[in-house]
């Protein structure tokens, strides 16, 4: 579990705090350090992905602007200032230790739209092929509200399952997961190990993040969910120390979380792990339990559906006057159509839709169980 060789294509996320230090900028001597232990692993033969948040902070430091809430194009402009520094920093220092550098920058749809999630993952392939170390950040300049990871947890989590890591690293500036949050809770005791992400587990998590990162600890429980569920396992360690791979290496403190022992198909992790459902469809106890036993999602089991979303589209599945979370799945109808076939048998629908109707709402070839 300690030995990083042991596994054969890592991706590690590195914290905005680890990077930048709001007064004195870049931390060049732990880029350094945590190069040269990118380096000792690539000679080890493991195929090393870096998922580097720190494009705001990096540019707030260069611009001088204050701490507290950025407006959304001031964020973006510090992205811009931020992202043109990082990423020569990283070539140089990757360069030094002999190391080819590639940079990505990722929006939401690029893992979330299937089209352009088989062209990101064919380039981070050839990259990794080349024997190039790819540093990925989402596309702040770009990227709004409504459509962006927002984290670069989850975006790394997705990018982990994308290239069917084994190994995802936060590198963060906590040193794993706590019963409670610690700064709130001085009684809070540091979990080691976590066997699976259960409803005691994310209420953990709290939601506090540090003042320059944005996901705190419920993010993480998110990657966890998403990287664990495909099959490969998570540690979160505090990588502020120089050297921080060999840290952990050698015993520092860190939570472990282990995949699953089953994991799902590629095709329903990336179901599984969808960011952005586009839709909620609600459905009565009777369409649960056939959901449950490994049935399709039929119109007539469904009471509402909520949301405006295109077929192919990723939708959520609830229990009616639940939040609870059945499933996930790809719908096989536009909400327009989904919207007036709720309730009705296979044969009552072509009457409504004017053509012969689809298997399933949402068929379970495309479906994958939440809980
Ligand atoms: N993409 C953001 C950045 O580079 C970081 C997001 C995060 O803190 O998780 O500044």
């Amino acid at each position: 579990m300690r030995k990083l060789n042991t596994y054969k294509r890592i991706a590690i996320k590195v914290g905005s705090a680890l990077l930048v230090d709001q007064h004195t900028g870049l931390r060049s001597e732990w880029l350094e350090s945590l190069c040269s232990d990118v380096a000792a692993l690539q000679k080890a033969g493991c195929e090393v992905m870096i998922i580097s948040s720190g494009a705001i902070a990096l540019g707030r430091s260069v611009l001088n602007q204050p701490s507290g809430a950025l407006k959304l194009e001031e964020n973006q402009a510090a992205a811009a200032v931020g992202q043109i520094a990082l990423a020569p920093a990283w070539n140089n220092t990757l360069s030094a230790h002999g190391l080819i550098g590639a940079q990505i920058l990722l929006t939401l749809e690029d893992t979330e739209s299937r089209r352009r999630y088989l062209n990101a993952r064919a380039t981070l392939g050839e990259l990794l092929k080349l024997g190039a170390i790819p540093i990925i950040n989402e596309n702040d300049t770009v990227a709004t509200s409504e459509i962006r990871y927002g984290d670069n947890d989850r975006l790394a989590a997705r990018v982990a399952t994308m290239m069917d890591a084994d190994l995802l690293v936060l590198l963060s500036d906590v040193d794993g997961l706590y019963t409670a949050p610690p700064a709130q809770n001085p009684a809070a005791e540091h979990l080691p190990v976590v066997d699976a992400i259960t409803p005691e587990i994310e209420a953990m998590a709290g939601s506090a993040g540090s003042d320059l990162s944005r996901g705190g600890m419920r993010t993480k429980i998110d990657a966890a969910k998403i990287a664990n569920q495909a099959g490969a396992a998570m540690i979160i360690t505090n990588g502020k120390v120089n050297h921080p791979l060999r840290a952990f290496e050698e015993g520092a403190r860190a939570t472990f979380f282990k995949p699953v022992k089953a994991p799902k198909s590629a095709w329903k992790s990336w179901i599984a792990g969808n960011l952005a459902p586009k839709g909620l469809i609600f459905v009565d106890a009777g369409a649960q339990k056939a959901l449950q036993s490994g049935k399709s999602l039929l119109p007539a089991g469904v009471k509402t559906v909520e949301g405006t979303f295109a077929r192919g589209d990723t939708v959520a599945i609830l229990l009616e006057g639940s939040k609870l979370e059945i499933a996930r799945g790809l719908v096989s109808y536009d909400s327009d159509e989904a919207s007036q076939i709720v309730g009705l048998k296979t044969s009552e629908i072509e009457d409504v839709i004017g053509y012969s109707p689809r298997a399933a709402m949402v068929h379970r070839d495309d479906m994958v169980m939440s809980t």
